[in-house]
């Protein structure tokens, strides 16, 4: 086994820990963060811990101006034998290189990444929250740092890893949402960075999400950026429906994100004898099975909520109201088995528990 020498610069001042009522999402940092450079010829070099501190780039610096950058999101829990879990981590590091792929960004060893994040939180473990449904969100990322301003990838990177505690998603259980068909704006084309965890995937989609805002949906579901026809994701989520029957969610076709949570869910489903399939899938496929009173559950999936039920979908101009706005059997049944994986009170047979 290799080991990774990370130096280590302990805080001098330990910040004040939130109380766990009062925990929102990526609001608080805890008190040290990883940090590693890159330089061409070079490689990656100086991985080390240091005090969480603001960094220092120059106004140039080419994460400004063209957005070239990549970052991940996952979480650790506590579990009530006092041990430490992360959720297939090895799975989200494999997704920074994708990611570092699409945009031009040198790869990172994902076991001296792995290896980084267990040493940082080990420091930070006290951070960890301990309440019912509340974790430590970790967000690695990789930012351009040569001050450049011409378009091509930068000669020079920064690796970070931040943690930050966070609450519950649900602080009343699982509850469905209300979601709007985006049939305007557009998330993602194949070809285009859709399917990398890139900064401006998410800048473009704020404008789709304050306009459902304002309209009393809480998040937008979005449709293929050639027909408008073909349903995608959901947020920032992956999208899951039940219908007579069988689960089906959208392919991989080049624009989606391949979620983690996407990818245990066909597994656990699989796993169940459960009949799940990965296909294409339209608007009008969805609203014929809602006419036919077919569609009995839809939900996003994703890290932060893991399980997301949705109870409204508004397409059209017209409304459709999915298990009578309640959560479904088999939403449910996700929710607990994944959440009960990932905080070690259910059994893991797949080993995704690290
Ligand atoms: N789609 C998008 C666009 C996302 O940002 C995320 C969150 N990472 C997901 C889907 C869900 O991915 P995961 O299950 O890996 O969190």
């Amino acid at each position: 086994m290799t080991t990774y020498s990370i130096d280590v610069t302990l805080s001098q001042t330990k910040k004040e820990k939130p109380q766990s009522d009062q925990l929102q999402f990526g609001k608080v940092f805890t008190d040290h963060m990883f940090i590693m450079d890159y330089t061409e010829g070079q490689g990656w070099h100086d991985a080390r811990i240091v005090p969480y501190q603001p960094i220092t780039l120059d106004p140039a610096s080419m994460i400004f101006h063209y957005g070239q950058s990549v970052f991940e999101g996952l979480k650790a829990y506590v579990t009530k034998k006092e041990q430490v879990l992360l959720f297939r981590p090895d799975e989200n590091f494999k997704r920074l290189n994708k990611s570092n792929d699409r945009l031009c960004i040198p790869h990172v060893d994902e076991n001296l990444a792995l290896e980084a994040l267990k040493q940082l939180i080990k420091i930070d473990r006290e951070w960890i929250p301990t309440a019912e449904g509340t974790s430590l969100y970790i967000r690695p990322f990789v930012i351009a740092t040569e001050p450049y301003l011409g378009v091509a990838p930068s000669d020079r990177y920064q690796f970070i890893i931040i943690l930050s505690p966070v609450g519950s998603y649900y602080k009343e259980g699982i509850a469905p949402v209300k979601i709007a068909v985006e049939s305007e704006f557009v998330r993602a084309v194949a070809g285009g960075t859709g399917t990398a965890k890139t900064g401006g995937n998410y800048a473009s989609s704020l404008k789709a999400q304050q306009l459902s805002d304002s309209k009393g949906y809480s998040q937008v579901l979005w449709l293929d950026g050639v027909e408008r026809k073909y349903i995608e994701e959901v947020g920032s989520m992956n999208i899951f429906f039940k219908i007579d029957g069988e689960v089906v969610t959208p392919s991989v076709n080049g624009s989606i994100l391949e979620g983690i949570t996407r990818k245990s869910i066909i597994e656990l489903l699989k796993h169940w004898d459960m009949p799940v399939t990965e296909r294409r899938i339209s608007m009008e496929e969805i609203k014929q099975a809602y006419s036919e009173g077919k569609l009995e559950e839809a939900f996003g999936t994703g890290t932060a909520a893991v399980i997301s039920p949705i109870g409204e979908l508004f397409w059209n101009n017209e409304k459709m109201v999915i298990n009578d706005g309640n959560t479904g059997e088999v939403s449910q049944k996700l929710y607990d088995t994944l959440t009960g994986i990932q905080n070690g009170t259910v059994e893991d047979p797949f080993g995704w528990a690290v």
